[in-house]
C-alpha cells in the first residue's frame, strides 16, 4: 500500500517513509492512496479475539512494509506488558440503555493519546530502520496537555531517539503541566512556549520545514519526526479501537452483526474522529460520527456550513485538550472528499493560511454533513453534564467526556435517533480533577492534588496512582520561550547540545 501527500499527489511513498517524515515537505499530510475494506465476516471473526490481536489484524492492513512478527511484537510491548491497567485495555462500559463509553484512558497517562503513542515509538523506529541509515530521530511536539506527556512516556529511553515537547504556557492544567515537568528519562525536553495551542503548534510545523535547521540537523545526523497526529503512525493504531467496541457490542449482545452505531468523539485536531471516520470507511457500520466541541466550535460551524473559519475568539476552557482552532486532520478528509484532488487542497489551504478561513463546495460539504453531525457546548453545560451523568449512572467522566455526553443529548433531542451509540471517553476524570470536583461539589480548592484526594473520597473511586504520586516527583523542566521561530530553534538546539 503506497501513500501520498495531500497537497502533492505525484509523491508516493511507502507506510515507512510515511511515518518516519511525520509531515509531507510541501506543507501536506500523507494519506493512504487506498483504504482497505473488510467484510462483516472479518468483524464477526475479530470479535473472538483480544485487543492486542484485533490490533494485529487492522494495523496489518495498512503497514503493509513491516512484516507480520515484527507488527506483532510490537503490539504486544505497547498493550501488554501491565502497560495498561485494564485487561481490555480500550474496554467498553454501558451507561444506561444503549449508551456506551469506550474508555481509551487506561494507559500509562491516563489519556487517549496512550493509544497511539505507546505503538508509535514502536513503528517509528522499525521505520527509521528501513528508511534512515544511522541517524537519530528528534521528535518535536506541540501539546495541548495530553499528546506532550504521552509521547514523553513513550519515547523515554528509546534508543535513537530524542523528544523535545512545547506547551502552550496558558492552557494545561496544573495536572499535565507537573506530569510533563516531572518527566524523567535521559533524551527527554520540555518547554513552555508564550501562547495558546495555536502558537506552538505553528511553531514547530514552521520547524519542521526550515531551511537552517534542517541544515544544521543534516551536519549533526539527526533528522527531524513527529508524534502529532498528524503523523500517520499516530492516526493508524487509533482506527482499531472503534473496531474492538464494535466487537464488545456484538460480545454483549447489544447488537447484532451489520447493526449500525453512532460513535461521538470529544474533538479537538480532529484526528481521533478521522480515525473513526478510516474505520466507517473500512466497512464499519457506522450511522452518524458526532463530533463534539466545547466553545472552540469551529468544527460544529464547519460542519453545519460548510465554511472552515479560524478568526474567532479563542477560549481557553476546562477541557483544554480541545482547546484548538486549527484542526490539522481535517486536510486528511478534505482531501478524500474532493477524491483526492490536490489542488484543490492546496487552494482551500493556502486561503486558510491568508485569510483564515476556507469554504468547500456544496457538494463537499453535503458529503461532511451526510457523515458527520456537528455540536458544542459551554463549560457550564459540561459541568452540569458532569454532574448528571453521576448522578443519574453513577458514571464519573471527565471534562472532554461530558462535552461529548452533551452534545450526544442534544442530538438525541433534536433527531430522536435511538440508534446504538458508542462515547469515546478520553481522560480519566482524575487528570481533571479540579472541574470535575467543582461540578459534583459546586466548589474545590485551588490545589489539584488536594482535590485528586477529595475526589476519591467523595465518589470511592481510586485515582490512578500515576497521578497521585506526581506530587513527591522533582520538577526537571521549568524553561519558557516565545513563540516565534528564532526562540523556538535556539532551545532545540540548546537541548541537544548543537
Ligand atoms: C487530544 C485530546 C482530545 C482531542 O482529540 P483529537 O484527536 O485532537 O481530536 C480530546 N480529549 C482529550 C482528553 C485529549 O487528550
Amino acid at each position: 500500500m503506497d501513500y501520498t501527500s495531500t497537497r502533492d499527489t505525484k509523491k508516493r511513498i511507502t507506510s515507512a517513509e510515511a511515518i518516519t517524515r511525520g509531515i509531507s515537505s510541501d506543507g501536506g499530510l500523507f494519506v493512504p492512496t487506498s483504504v482497505p475494506t473488510v467484510s462483516l465476516q472479518f468483524i464477526d471473526d475479530l470479535k473472538e479475539l483480544g485487543y492486542q490481536d484485533r490490533a494485529k489484524k487492522i494495523l496489518g492492513l495498512y503497514l503493509e512494509d513491516f512484516d507480520e512478527d515484527e507488527l506483532s511484537d510490537y503490539v504486544d510491548n505497547a498493550y501488554g506488558n501491565g502497560k495498561f491497567s485494564s485487561a481490555a485495555v480500550a474496554p467498553v462500559v454501558n451507561i444506561h440503555d444503549n449508551v456506551n463509553i469506550l474508555e481509551l484512558w487506561h494507559g500509562p497517562t491516563c489519556a487517549f493519546k496512550d493509544m497511539a503513542l505507546q505503538l508509535l515509538p514502536y513503528l517509528l523506529k522499525g521505520s527509521a530502520k528501513r528508511t534512515l541509515k544511522n541517524k537519530d530521530i528528534v521528535i518535536l511536539v506541540a501539546t495541548s496537555g495530553d499528546t506532550g506527556k504521552a509521547a514523553l512516556e513513550g519515547f523515554k529511553d528509546v534508543d535513537g531517539t530524542k523528544i523535545l515537547v512545547f506547551y502552550p504556557n496558558s492552557g494545561v492544567s496544573p495536572m499535565q503541566q507537573r506530569q510533563m515537568q516531572t518527566q524523567e528519562g535521559s533524551n527527554v525536553g520540555v518547554c513552555s512556549v508564550n501562547g495558546n495551542f495555536d502558537d506552538a503548534q505553528t511553531g514547530v510545523k514552521a520547524i519542521f520545514t526550515d531551511e537552517e535547521t534542517k541544515k544544521v540537523f543534516d551536519e549533526n545526523n539527526l533528522v527531524f519526526s513527529s508524534a502529532n497526529s498528524i503523523n500517520w503512525g499516530r492516526l493508524v493504531p487509533q482506527i482499531v479501537y472503534y473496531f474492538s467496541a464494535y466487537c464488545d457490542l456484538l460480545n454483549k449482545d447489544q447488537i447484532s452483526l451489520g447493526e449500525k452505531i453512532n460513535i461521538v468523539v470529544p474533538t479537538g485536531n480532529f484526528g481521533n474522529i478521522l480515525a473513526a471516520n478510516y474505520a466507517v470507511r473500512m466497512g464499519l457500520p457506522v450511522n452518524k460520527l458526532i463530533c463534539a466541541s466545547n466553545s472552540n466550535n469551529v468544527l460544529t460551524d464547519f460542519i453545519n456550513t460548510g465554511v472552515y473559519d479560524r478568526n474567532r475568539k479563542f477560549y481557553s476552557t476546562i477541557s483544554p485538550s480541545m482547546d484548538i482552532l486549527i484542526s490539522s486532520n481535517l486536510e486528511r478528509l478534505i482531501f478524500t472528499l474532493y477524491g483526492g484532488d490536490d489542488e484543490e487542497v492546496r487552494k482551500l489551504y493556502s486561503s486558510l493560511k491568508e485569510t483564515g478561513k476556507f469554504a468547500v463546495s456544496d457538494e463537499v460539504h453535503k458529503a461532511v454533513a451526510d457523515r458527520f453531525y456537528g455540536g458544542f457546548c459551554s463549560d457550564d453545560e459540561t459541568m452540569a453534564t458532569i454532574k448528571e451523568t453521576y448522578d443519574k449512572f453513577g458514571y464519573l467522566a471527565d471534562t472532554h467526556t461530558s462535552v461529548a455526553i452533551k452534545v450526544l443529548n442534544d442530538y438525541v433531542k433534536k433527531t430522536g435517533d435511538d440508534t446504538p451509540v458508542v462515547i469515546a471517553s478520553t481522560a480519566s476524570p482524575f487528570k481533571f480533577c479540579t472541574s470535575v470536583m467543582t461540578a459534583l461539589n459546586g466548589h474545590a480548592g485551588s490545589d489539584d492534588f488536594e482535590n485528586l484526594s477529595e475526589l476519591e473520597k467523595l465518589t470511592g473511586i481510586k485515582a490512578p496512582t500515576q497521578l497521585s504520586s506526581l506530587k513527591d516527583k522533582p520538577i526537571r523542566f521549568n524553561i519558557n520561550c516565545g513563540n516565534d521561530i528564532d526562540s523556538m530553534r535556539k532551545v532545540v538546539f540548546g537541548m541537544l547540545k548543537i
